[in-house]
Formats: structure tokens, sequence, C-alpha cells
């Protein structure tokens, strides 16, 4: 199994740049171990505080919608448009499309993965299993074996240099569900320049221009969001999948890594691309979800209000309804989407194809 089957991970592109990659990565997901996040669709909904029943009390809401003054410079490949569009239920409205450039505007990627097990923190990113955030440091890397019980790990050398997939073959490799045998023990990193034309690899999503409930929570989506540095804000990473094929999927400090198919995308909110203005009590937005809430950092443990509905969304009289993002670790940035998304899956908003 691999780091990134990512077979829920697909969005429409402005311009494929090979059919044969869409059709390869179609025929590999077949394989791929099933998708995070499909299992709590299923969660019964009994909440009533939707956005729409908590906003309505207070005409000031500032729950408008998308603002798409706030993304930063350079974080969009091309001006926002609007269009007509259909959400989940069958909603006729009107959606913003909004092409990320798919590379952030402000800052540059990485590091991931230490080179030896003596580097210190400063030298690689972070990992998140779903439980915890780890530096990706040299301990670490000596650490896995007894972190994950499991002897067969050791992925460094006799001179502690740790194996990283060093060429672009390695890294598809290893990005695949039938990862190469010979690249069990690697920690995976991409590189900008091992994507198809060496370029960020853009994604448009359709998000509607003023959010509408929908009946009950969802959190199928592959995309749930984007960042306001111009990155997408990806469902679960297939962790089970990774670990199991003795791998590690770095991520950088961002919470963000590469896969050959996606480009860079983002798994876990770290403070990265905050916008400057917070709101007492509150964190800082750095993104947008799918159905057109902002997404706001997590709180700091122990500090998160008791309004957050299952969603981790509440409403407030300073930003309207929004998201806080779950805690890195978790590897879910957001719980699910109180709004209704587009209902054609090839804008990024509608379930996976069956499976
Ligand atoms: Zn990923
Ligand atoms: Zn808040």
């Amino acid at each position: 199994m691999a780091p990134e089957p990512h077979r829920l991970e697909r969005a429409r592109r402005p311009l494929p740049r090979s059919p044969f990659v869409v059709l390869g990565v179609a025929a590999l997901f077949l394989f791929a171990s099933c998708g995070t996040g499909s299992d709590e669709s299923t969660s019964t909904i009994t909440s009533t505080s939707t956005p729409s029943s908590e906003s309505s009390s207070s005409e000031s809401s500032t729950s408008t919608g998308l603002d798409t003054d706030l993304f930063f410079d350079g974080a969009l490949a091309e001006e926002p448009t609007t269009e007509d569009c259909t959400l989940s239920d069958g909603t006729e409205t009107t959606c913003y499309s909004i092409t990320v450039a798919g590379y952030p505007s402000d800052h540059e990627v990485g590091p991931f993965c230490p080179e030896t097990i003596t580097d210190d923190a400063d030298a690689g990113g972070i990992w998140l299993d779903g439980e915890n955030v780890y530096d990706l440091d040299g301990q670490f890397i000596e650490d896995l074996a007894e972190t994950y019980g499991d002897s067969t790990w050791k992925m460094y050398d006799e001179d502690g240099n740790v194996l990283v997939t060093e060429t672009q073959e390695e890294f598809e490799a290893a990005a695949r569900p039938d990862v190469d045998p010979d690249l069990q023990n690697h920690c995976v990193e991409g590189k900008l320049e091992w994507l198809e034309n060496g370029e960020p690899i853009q994604t448009t999503v359709l998000i509607p221009t003023t959010p509408v409930a929908a009946a009950e929570p969802s959190s199928t989506q592959a995309i749930l969001g984007v960042t306001l540095d111009g990155v997408r804000i990806d469902a679960s990473a297939p962790v089970d999948a990774i670990l199991s094929a003795y791998t590690i999927a770095a991520f950088d400090d961002c919470g963000g890594h590469f896969n050959p198919f996606e480009g860079y995308h983002l798994h876990g909110a770290v403070g990265c691309s905050e916008v400057d203005e917070v709101a007492d009590g509150d964190t800082a937005q750095f993104g947008y979800a799918l159905d057109g809430y902002p997404v706001h950092s997590p709180y700091a443990e122990g500090e998160a209000p008791d309004d957050l509905d299952e969603c981790n969304g509440h409403t407030t009289e300073a930003d309207g309804y929004h998201y806080h993002a779950n805690s890195a670790a978790e590897n879910l940035v957001i719980a699910c989407l109180v709004g209704q998304t587009v209902q054609s899956d090839d804008a990024g908003g509608g379930p996976p194809p069956n499976g």
C-alpha cells in the first residue's frame, strides 16, 4: 500500500496536462484502500444548531460568504469568476470558480524528511498519524520501530543516513498503492520539479457565493477547501496504508506535502496562511471550506469554546459562522461540512466514485 493513493483527491483541473495521468490514477485507485472520512457521513444528526438557525437570531451575522480579496497575492492562478451551479440537494445558485495556484504564495515548501538520524527538527517537517503529530527529526526516524511497535521499521543505513526517495521514479513508485518493496522503509518526499512539467498543479473548485445549509453535515468531499495562500485542503491522508508499507509520507512544517497527482496539498492545519486580523477569543482564518464558510486555525488544547458544533464550527458576532480546523494530529483538517457543496464531483465537491 502506498503513501498517497489519493483516490478521493480528484479535482477538475483547468488544463489537464495528460489524460494518461488521469486514467492511470483512476486505475490505480481501484486497488487503493478505502478513503477516510466517509464513515463519518453516517453519523446521525442530533444537533439543530445549523448556521441558518443560529444566524437567524442575528441580522448582523457576517456569514455572507467568501471574500475573494482575502486570498493572498499569487494564491489564485486566475481571477475568480462566478457561474451557475447546482448544489448537492439540487439548489440552483451561483458559485465562485476559484483556481488555486497549487503552491503556497507566501513561503517555500519543505523541508520534509531529515537527512540523518542526528538531524534536529529544523531539518525536517512533521508527521501526523491521526493520533499524534511528531517533529520529523532524526530521533523520530531512529525511534520508528519503537513508536509503532514493529521491528521491521529501520529507515536509515549503517551510517545513520535516512533513506529518502531520491528520484522522481522512486517518489512515484512510493506513491502507488503497491509500493515497490525496495521503497519500504523510505521517507517519502516529493519535489516541485518531479511534478509533471515541473510546475505546481492548479485546482479549480466551485464554491457557493452564499453558503446554503445542508439537511445534514457531510464529510465525503475529496477536497475540503482551499487555503488563503493557494493550496488545496484535502481529506485525510491514508495513514494506515502509508504505515503498513513502512513508509512515512512526510509533511512540511505547514502540514502539506506533494503527491504526483495533486501536487502540493494540505492535511494538517498548523497556523500557516493566516489572516492578520483575529477577533478576541477566536483564532485566525486561514482558508475557506468548499461550502463557502471560512476555516480558522485550531484552538489551542483546552481553549476551545463549548459552542462548537459537530463540524467544529460556531457563529460569532465578529466572524459569523466559521469552522475551526481540527488539530493537525487528527489528520483531518475539517471534520465535516454543514453547508452544501457543488453536485458535480469533478468540481471537487461531490462524493467519491463508487468503491
Ligand atoms: Zn496527501
Ligand atoms: Zn471561532
